[in-house]
């Protein structure tokens, strides 16, 4: 065939037509057969996308959905087994086919309280990561209500749309974690406050969004862009996670213990106590009287507790996870073919000034990071190609002002 006569095998169009035709064994294809045959593509693995969740939900019950939290996080398994079943419970209702019955699974918002620092954050990124659906981090204390300095409720779905790259289908099933919950607690017994701006009104403004709406959502959030066009959120089927410390809320849970004993002495005082972990016997009464109002609490059913992190557990923390941090710095020097290896002893050393200075698991890796600077910043223009980290070597790079600086920013 001279050159002239070449043509797309799959438009027809002569080669002078196109502005560019690439060859194959026997045919060519034009650039806008290309960019077609690209949307197509595109299209259709939008389309698998949506599929997969449902393929991957299907093969994950819940102690699959258990086992890959153990990967990722070290104990709490109480916390694991509640998610993998609210999770599983949530997405089997997603996938129900609609029926008849006038059986209405209902969502199983979830509400998790513990200290700061004890995975709860973890815990909503690894389902997320798991069921491969979007994620929405978003701090309860910037909340108001609308008409108020602040960011309006709607805010929460801008950012899942803005995680879901847009894809409003993807956004609809994703996952909202709503952290530092306790903060928007009543404080009904601060007289000073006449108008309770960022507490019981915001968790009203909540209540449709866990229920399930349609919302309008800005998609660029805020108020600076008046001129955008809203986009319509329905949020039945977005899984809201919630967290907070609720401090002093031991308090409320022993007050009602020791009333339950007085009112049931005989049969209580065989049940001993944990004074030490008074979370576990959380119950949604606790919640309501430390200032939830009863139709959040309502809305998020299933609640769960977060356990303090003793030493154990952040020795673990250090070195067992998938992505332990540990595992990371191991990474990090090899990449320049430095071999890393870090002494039990260290990680004792580590793990006690954690403790020491409270700083909990979010401490470990400041920790890490202060120790490990300088053979960061030496290492790879130097010969050495091992590092071999003593309590010794831990304790010489940790200075009193290097942890009151960790101290400070904990
Ligand atoms: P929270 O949301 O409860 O304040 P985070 O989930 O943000 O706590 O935890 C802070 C960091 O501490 C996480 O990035 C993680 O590296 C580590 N961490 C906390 N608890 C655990 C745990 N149980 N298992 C593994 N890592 C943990």
């Amino acid at each position: 065939m001279a050159k002239e006569e070449l043509e797309c095998s799959f438009c027809g169009r002569k080669k002078p037509e196109t502005n560019l035709l690439i060859a194959g064994l026997d045919a060519h294809i034009c650039d806008r057969c290309i960019e077609q045959a690209h949307g197509i593509v595109i299209e259709e693995s939008k389309q698998t996308d949506s599929s997969d969740l449902s393929a991957e939900l299907k093969l994950r019950k819940p102690q699959q959905i258990k086992d890959f939290l153990d990967e990722y996080i070290i104990g709490q398994d109480m916390t694991k087994k509640v998610m993998s079943v609210a999770v599983y419970n949530h997405y089997k209702r997603l996938l129900q086919p609609l029926s008849n019955d006038d059986i209405d699974i209902q969502k199983s918002n979830i509400i998790m309280v513990g200290q700061t620092g004890t995975g709860k954050t973890l815990m909503a990124k690894t389902v997320a990561r798991m069921l491969n659906v979007p994620l929405a981090i978003v701090d309860a204390t910037v909340l108001t209500e609308a008409g108020y300095v602040g960011e309006d409720v709607e805010s929460i779905l801008t950012r899942l749309l803005q995680a879901a790259d847009y894809n409003l289908e993807k956004a609809e099933k994703g996952i909202v974690f709503i952290d530092e919950i306790d903060k928007i607690a009543r404080k009904s017994d601060n007289p000073s406050i006449t108008r309770d701006v960022s507490g019981e009104g915001v968790q009203q403004a909540l209540l449709k969004l866990l229920e399930g709406t349609v919302v309008n959502v800005p998609p660029k959030g805020g108020r600076k862009h008046p001129d955008q066009k809203f986009i319509e959120v329905n949020t039945e089927n977005i899984l809201f996670i919630a967290g907070g410390a609720f401090d002093g809320i031991d308090r409320v849970i022993s007050k009602r213990l020791n009333m339950q004993a007085v009112g049931y002495s005989a049969s209580m005082s065989d049940d001993v106590v944990d004074q030490d972990h008074l979370l576990q016997y959380i119950i949604p009464k606790d919640l309501k009287d430390f200032g939830l109002i009863p139709e959040i609490i309502g809305r998020l059913p299933v609640l769960t507790y977060m356990d303090p992190l003793d030493a154990k557990t952040l020795r673990a923390i250090l070195t067992e996870p998938k992505n332990a941090i540990i595992k990371q710095y191991k990474k990090l020097f090899a990449m320049d073919d430095i071999e890393f290896t870090i002494t039990d002893g260290a990680l004792d050393f580590i793990v006690g000034k954690a403790i020491e200075y409270k700083l909990g698991a979010r401490g470990l890796r400041s920790l890490c990071e202060e120790i490990l600077t300088d053979a960061m910043f030496e290492l790879p223009s130097s010969d050495e190609k091992k590092l071999n980290v003593t309590k010794m070597y831990a304790e010489g790079k940790l200075t009193k002002t290097t942890i009151k600086k960790l101290k400070a920013v904990s």
